[in-house]
């Protein structure tokens, strides 16, 4: 352990608390992921500290502050799956994949396969213009 690493002050970390890794400074600050495990998110606030492990750093978050992670409700659902199927959708036939549309292309394999990339482009600027986003 490096001696800058245990830093409560934070004088050598811009006046961030600092941490060796696994110390608990207090039981109200926790990692983003300990916050998940309880079912909460820091919710906004600023890190309250950090820990260290070999140059790296892990933001710690007050526990006291953190607010419930927000249930998947079926409306939230309903606009994820629209979401998905919307990126599975090739633009220019209209058919509905099994995995989302290469961002590099902009269209279905089959669609791209045989164009040159020009006519391609064209193709789905047309298809963009077409259809109001
Ligand atoms: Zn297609």
């Amino acid at each position: 352990m490096r001696a800058t690493d245990l830093d409560p002050t934070g004088e050598h970390h811009g006046g961030l608390p600092t941490y060796p890794w696994r110390y608990r400074p207090s039981p109200d600050l926790m990692t983003r992921r300990q916050l998940r495990a309880v079912g909460l998110r820091p919710g906004g606030q600023e890190p309250a500290a950090q820990v260290v492990c070999r140059g790296r750093f892990g933001y710690l978050y007050r526990r006291s502050l953190a607010l419930p992670v927000r249930p998947m409700t079926p409306a939230r659902w309903q606009a994820h799956q629209r979401m998905m199927l919307a990126r599975r959708t090739c633009p220019l036939c209209r058919a509905v994949g099994e995995s989302c549309i290469p961002t590099s292309l902009g269209c279905c394999l089959e669609c791209a396969d045989g164009l040159a990339l020009a006519e391609l482009e064209q193709l789905l600027a047309l298809a963009r213009a077409a259809v109001p986003a």
